[in-house]
């Protein structure tokens, strides 16, 4: 396996908490700060020293736990510059496609407004992670709050553009009702119907269903597939744009 050990749980009711360490220089990084109890909890468990805190967004459920883990580690807080006045204590501020280097790995910056205006998602390029924060779900997408649907679209086009094998992270465990949505609108395509199958069984026995691959959501990710076929067909959209079956797909997820 690769340089990093990534420890992964959950937090709240249904927010990812996730720790990356490189196992040679120990050090140890948190994806957001949902809860500070338990991602210290975590990192007295497998006896690491937080270093850094890479936040993808301001809502209060990524940001959290930050001025505990900033008073007890002094790590390096890391964040959105376009956020900067609502994320507290940031110690260095980033923008789209820049680089930050962790432990001798290049991560590159990319902006996904939709969510929030600001938000932003980290590549480790060279060990192929994404950590999507509230950007990309299992199966889902994040709610478009402050964005349009064509920016959101726009964000989501970034992420189908890296390499298929990349290993996902995401902000939430909302998998099933992902699942459920994408099933009731192509209920007929076999790498969805047993992709389902699959979440059901795990959230049945409470085990996580993340992280994903980008191979993964490529075949039964709706909001990845706006050029497919029988999707139009369904929609009765065969004319439409692939940014507006998005949007129908976003709107009808709303209301579902
Ligand atoms: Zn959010």
């Amino acid at each position: 396996m690769g340089k990093f050990n990534i420890n992964h749980f959950i937090c709240r009711s249904d927010n990812y908490g996730v720790i990356i360490s490189d196992k040679n220089s120990g050090l140890t990084a948190s994806i957001d700060a949902p809860d500070a109890e338990i991602i210290d909890q975590e990192l007295k468990r497998n006896d690491l020293k937080l270093t850094h805190l890479f936040i993808t967004h301001k809502h209060l459920d990524h940001i959290e736990g930050i001025e505990y883990l900033k008073d007890k580690y002094g790590c390096t807080v890391i964040g959105p510059e376009k956020e900067k006045d609502e994320i507290p204590l940031l110690d260095i501020t980033v923008i789209d496609e820049e680089y930050i280097d962790f432990s001798g790995s290049p991560i590159k910056i990319i902006a996904t407004p939709g969510h929030t205006l600001g938000h932003i998602i980290y590549h480790f390029e060279q060990d192929n992670l994404l950590f999507a924060g509230d950007t990309l779900f299992l199966m889902g997408c994040g709610r478009v709050f402050e964005g349009t649907h064509r920016q959101m679209f726009e964000s989501l086009e970034k992420i189908k553009k890296l390499s298929p094998d990349t290993t996902i992270y995401c902000g939430h465990e909302y998998s099933l009702a992902n699942a459920k949505f994408v099933a009731s609108i192509l209920p007929d395509n076999n790498n969805i119907k047993k992709r389902l199958h699959e979440i059901e069984l795990l959230r049945n026995k409470n085990k996580h269903t993340l992280p994903t691959l980008l191979n993964d959501e490529l075949k039964t990710n709706l909001f990845l597939m706006s050029d497919n076929p029988s999707l139009k067909k369904k929609l009765d959209m065969s004319d439409a744009t692939e940014e507006e079956i998005f949007s129908e797909l976003r709107t009808k997820k709303d209301n579902f």
